[in-house]
């Protein structure tokens, strides 16, 4: 049976119609169903050895085209539908995105699978399926309000197991349920992504917005990610969850080795079990509890062979993002695990006398990261500058201890999913000048720099890139109701909402900008700023900042002296499918962090990809970006993380000094509390919002303004050098392909799982 013949036969089973005769929405649920038969031909990946990647999160985005690409016929079935008189760009809109993610961690979790399939390792994925997952982002009044996420329906990629496991906490037992969605690598075989869910979840729990009864853990487990942890109900919520997770993982893998009859005291020899960030880290007492009370090891054979197996990789070095729990609240929720926990921080506390590196300190909180660090056998950073400032600063001491243990792995993205497919016609473009081989292996991508000088190779790429800014700007037409110059610059920040970020910093160029052109200072070309982020519904001056983003965009656009000039769009609910529309579209990458505080991005590395040039500071993976492409193809400003670590050593920032030292500074930081945009705006948000930067500003945002203004005028007035700018963007293109996940992949194989 042929593609065709497989389609139809679908929809004459499902509906008794032709696929002509379908809907879209008939056409959706029948290609779902499609995939999954076809998937079922493609071999599951086997081997001895098998990684477990233990995430929180899992932003995976839509699944229906990156599976057709994957499998192969994603070309042969858009013929085919077309021949049909349907579209697969419409009906690929249809699909729900799967809401288990939150940011650059779920979603480098994400490519990690698709890479592990890619490359033919077998490798699983464990997590939760949380109902409403991360909250939906709306805006009303200039405000984040927080709904809940639905994206669960019928029919969808998750399959029932029919598996169930118990799990017992100190005053309750659950059943799990597992359900799993297939991980198709690119013309490769087939892993799974494992979610468990609570058997009794009761979503009709939540009322309003996001709010449910926090206690109620029978029934909210797997309602929502990273519910608001505040207060205590919600701290003893997220342990729950997390033990959640780990006990039914923990389980699923002991199943798994017994059922293919592999002996549980050489379990390093069978698995990998890496921990994603200090979520998961209890799976490493779960398994030595299991061990010891249901196999017979001895507490040292338990230890021994769990420490061999786990492998934990640190994402931040944010100290507030560095979990750490009261005893008290383990000792109530998993009190199974407290002895263990305690046996573990006995045996430091015999071995080593420094504080600084005790589980269990002196106040009794359990700090989770030094569980992965004593406990595991490999510790990695996810870029090189972050690794180099664990070892030196954050983590030094355990450095000292252990420096076989520290390694390198600077992230990478699908290009699956961010070239392939969120850039069909760059990807093409790609196939046509330096042949096919790049899709297998991303360092053939160097071949465009051969092309640095072909006329028409340039004005293809710059005739990409203005096609991209056409479709984005309907899009943001119909979805936001903004129209947008396709001849300005488009310049774009489109992450996590955080102040290490700096959004705000943005934010005050736009101010600067802004008065400019009320004072008759017009910029050559029109510019269009373009946000995207969600902000933690706790965190208060994350929520300022948004405020000020919509009040400027308010001001701006509504504004007949300036709006011909620029645009400030803040798109609402960012996620995986906008993400896919803005970059490909993309001039300008902003990666503007406190340098020091951004362990890689990867952000950064999809713009690359796309055809952006980055404006960014020293921070995270630009440091490599800016290797790679050299000083001409990147715009990099800002303090160095070496003196900004000394800053925070000496405590000698001072944010008013910056301040009254600048009248650029102080123009742009006052306007936040004017007259004009507390005519827009909330007072209490907007002076809040002042006064912490005037009074705080702990990512020193003043530090860098200055620097970027000019940086950033810089890069605009570059941007008229359009010669010049279209070989900026052949460089990027061209030495993005370090940044493959199947490269990242191929070193944690190589350094820490050694699977074959
Ligand atoms: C890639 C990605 C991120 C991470 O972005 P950073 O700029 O690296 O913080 C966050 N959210 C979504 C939806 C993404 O696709």
């Amino acid at each position: 049976m042929n593609l065709e013949q497989h389609l139809n036969e679908i929809t004459g089973r499902t509906y008794g119609k032709s696929i002509s005769a379908c809907t879209h929405v008939q056409l959706y649920s029948s290609i779902l169903q499609l995939v999954k038969e076809q998937s079922k031909h493609a071999p599951a990946i086997t081997g001895q050895k098998k990684v477990y990647y233990i995430s929180m999160e899992f932003l995976i985005g839509k699944l229906l085209s990156n599976n057709l690409i994957n499998l192969g016929i994603y070309e042969e079935l858009n013929q085919i539908l077309a021949n049909n008189g349907k579209s697969l760009a419409e009906i690929e809109n249809i699909e729900p995105e799967p809401s288990l993610g939150n940011g650059g961690l779920g979603r480098l979790a994400a490519c990690f699978l698709d890479s592990i399939a890619t490359l033919g390792l077998p490798g699983d994925g464990i997590g939760l399926n949380y109902h409403f997952g991360l909250f939906k982002q709306v805006f009303k009044d200039h405000l984040q309000r927080a709904e809940r996420n639905e994206w669960i329906e019928k029919p969808c990629w998750l399959e029932n197991t029919g598996t169930r496991f118990e799990v017992c906490f100190g005053d309750k037992k659950v059943t799990s349920v597992l359900y799993d969605i297939d991980v198709i690598g690119y013309e490769n075989g087939v892993n799974k992504l494992h979610l468990f869910d609570l058997e009794s979840v009761d979503e009709s729990l939540v009322k309003k917005g996001i709010n449910f009864d926090k206690t109620a853990v029978d029934k909210n487990l797997t309602l929502f990610l990273y519910p608001d942890d505040s207060d205590e109900a919600g701290n003893l919520l997220r342990i729950y969850q997390e033990y959640f997770m780990v006990c039914n993982g923990a389980q699923l893998i002991l199943k798994e080795m017994k059922a293919k009859g592999q002996d549980l005291h050489r379990m390093n020899e069978f698995a990998a079990i890496q921990i994603n960030d200090t979520h998961p880290t209890l799976v490493i007492p779960e398994l030595i509890r299991i061990l010891t009370k249901q196999e017979g090891f001895t507490m040292d054979e338990a230890i021994d062979v769990v420490s061999k197996t786990c492998a934990y990789t640190n994402h931040t070095i944010l100290a507030e993002a560095l979990e750490k729990w009261p005893l008290a609240y383990l000792e109530e929720v998993v009190p199974q695990l407290v002895p263990i926990i305690k046996e573990l921080d006995q045996r430091v506390k015999a071995k080593y006398k420094d504080a600084k590196v005790q589980i269990i300190d002196k106040n009794k909180t359990v700090h989770m990261a030094h569980i992965d660090i004593h406990y595991g056998y490999s510790v990695n950073g996810v870029a090189a500058i972050h690794t180099e400032i664990l070892k030196d600063t954050e983590l030094n001491h355990f450095y000292k201890l252990y420096p076989e243990k520290f390694n390198n792995k600077t992230n990478g993205i699908t290009f699956r999913r961010w070239l392939l497919s969120c850039n069909r016609e760059l990807a093409a473009f790609l196939t046509e000048t330096i042949g096919d081989g790049y899709k297998k292996n991303a360092d053939e991508l160097e071949k465009l720099l051969e092309k640095k000088d072909d006329q028409a190779v340039l004005d293809k790429l710059a005739q990409i890139k203005h096609e991209k800014k056409v479709e984005l700007a309907a899009y943001i037409k119909e979805n936001e109701g903004v129209e947008l110059n396709v001849d300005s610059i488009f310049d774009i920040q489109i992450k996590r909402l955080h102040e290490y970020k700096r959004q705000q910093m943005n934010a005050l160029y736009i101010i600067h900008k802004y008065l400019e052109i009320k004072g008759g200072k017009k910029p050559v070309r029109p510019l269009t700023f373009l946000f995207g982020a969600k902000a933690a519904p706790a965190y208060v001056i994350a929520q300022d900042i948004i405020h000020l983003l919509l009040v400027l965009s308010e001001i701006v656009n509504n504004d007949p002296d300036v709006s011909p000039y620029m645009k400030v769009v803040m798109v609402e609910n960012y996620n995986v499918t906008y993400a896919e529309k803005l970059i490909p579209a993309c001039d300008i990458s902003e990666q503007i962090s406190l340098a020091s505080k951004e362990a890689s991005g990867t952000g950064n590395m999809k713009f690359m990809l796309n055809g952006a040039v980055t404006l960014g500071t020293s921070d995270g993976a630009n440091v490599e970006i800016h290797e790679l492409v050299g000083d001409d193809n990147i715009y990099i400003f800002g303090e160095k993380s070496d003196t900004v670590i000394k800053h925070y050593e000496k405590a000698d920032y001072v944010s008013k000094d910056y301040y009254d030292k600048s009248p650029v500074i102080k123009e742009a930081v006052d306007f936040i509390v004017s007259k004009q945009a507390l005519a827009v705006g909330h007072k209490e948000n907007l002076e809040r919002l002042y006064k912490e930067l005037l009074n705080k500003d702990w990512f020193m945002t003043l530090l860098d303004l200055e620097d970027y203004i000019k940086t950033k005028d810089q890069a605009f007035a570059d941007y008229e050098d359009q010669q010049k700018w279209k070989k900026m963007m052949l460089v990027n293109i061209a030495k993005a392909g370090f940044f493959s996940s199947d490269r990242t992949i191929a070193e944690y194989n190589r350094d820490i799982w050694k699977l074959q």
